[in-house]
């Protein structure tokens, strides 16, 4: 998902690029992608965000012309819903994401941000107002507490710790030798996926964008990790429109709406409890997660709600 294939010499102009003056996750997203497809139309205004309502309307988009990719796709998110996208390897689910961040432009259709079509508006505003939480995030050699602060450089300390506990950070930091000043990555403490996945999330809570757009390790995680990061979704949602690509229905349960994706369709459409009651693609897919799960030890098995 949203993953790519770099030269390592460019990794290492993306790292310098970090260690310098810009500090913000975004410029690292879209340096890290191939170049912009796109082009901002001569004095293109700034997007302007009045409640962070997505509207997507029959988009259709192949990377090439000899294959569609995504067709007719339409849905809406209202502002402050957490709609997730679920589907199976190859559905068009980062996809959706990609044309949503405009690295490409829909073929047919239109996408909107409060009515405002996102091909007529200057990139740099779009990717201002979208938070991204990816999949691998990047950690530098730092202390956890510096790792949060590139949500927002200027962030005070106190900022800083209360985006540790919305992140549902805290009582790992806790542990830790010297807390939120413990050094991660190659010279200091390794993170588990989920551990990584959660700073990102503080990141973005840090920056406290109107639009998030979440895409879950498919990593496996232990059922604390997966709690933690349940928890802090939870937390995003609370205040942004939240898009999340989810890999584990536990985390979707309490989603406003679940898209269901199959070869570049939306299949279904609906709440978990609804799509349960429809018992057919989601339904489907339910069943065999609730099938694979490992019962651990003290952990009570999910409940539909
Ligand atoms: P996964 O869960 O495995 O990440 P996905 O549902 O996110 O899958 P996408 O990554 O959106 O799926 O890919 C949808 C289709 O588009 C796939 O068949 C994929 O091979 C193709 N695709 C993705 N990126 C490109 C690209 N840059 N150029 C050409 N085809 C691509």
């Amino acid at each position: 998902m949203m993953q790519i294939f770099i030269p390592l010499n460019f990794l290492g102009f993306v790292y310098r690029e970090m260690k310098g003056a810009l500090a913000n996750i975004e410029k690292m997203f879209s340096l890290l992608t191939v170049k912009p497809a796109v082009a901002d139309t001569p004095g293109a205004p700034s997007l302007q965000v009045r409640e962070g309502r997505i509207d997507f309307e029959a988009v259709q988009f192949g990377y090439n012309d000899s294959r569609e990719i995504l067709s007719q796709v339409s849905f809406s998110v209202l502002p402050r819903q957490k709609v997730a996208i679920v589907g199976a390897s190859g559905a068009g689910k980062s996809t959706l994401f990609k044309l949503l961040f405009r690295f490409y432009d829909a073929s047919g259709g239109a996408i909107r941000i409060d009515g405002q079509d996102i091909r007529s508006i200057s990139q740099e505003s779009l990717r201002r107002a979208i938070g991204v939480v990816p999949q691998d995030a990047v950690l530098f050699n730092q202390s956890i507490r510096e790792n949060v602060r590139y949500g927002r450089v200027d962030a005070t300390d106190e900022e800083v710790m209360a985006a540790i506990r919305h992140a549902q950070l805290a009582d790992f930091v806790e542990q830790l030798p010297q807390g939120v000043d413990t050094l991660v990555g190659e010279r200091g403490l390794k993170l588990s996926g989920g551990e990584k996945q959660r700073v990102a999330i503080a990141r973005a809570l840090l920056k406290k964008p109107p639009i998030m757009i979440f895409d879950e390790a498919t990593s496996s995680l232990d059922s604390r990790s997966e709690r933690g990061i349940v928890a802090s979704l939870q937390e995003i949602a609370r205040e942004q429109t939240t898009l999340v690509i989810a890999h584990r229905l536990s985390t979707v349960v309490d989603a406003d709406k679940i898209l269901v994706m199959d070869q570049g369709r939306i299949v279904e459409q609906g709440s978990h409890g609804q799509l349960l009651e429809q018992d057919s693609h989601y339904a489907m897919l339910w069943r065999m997660q609730q099938q694979e799960r490992t019962p651990v030890m003290g952990e009570e098995s999910p409940e539909a709600p």
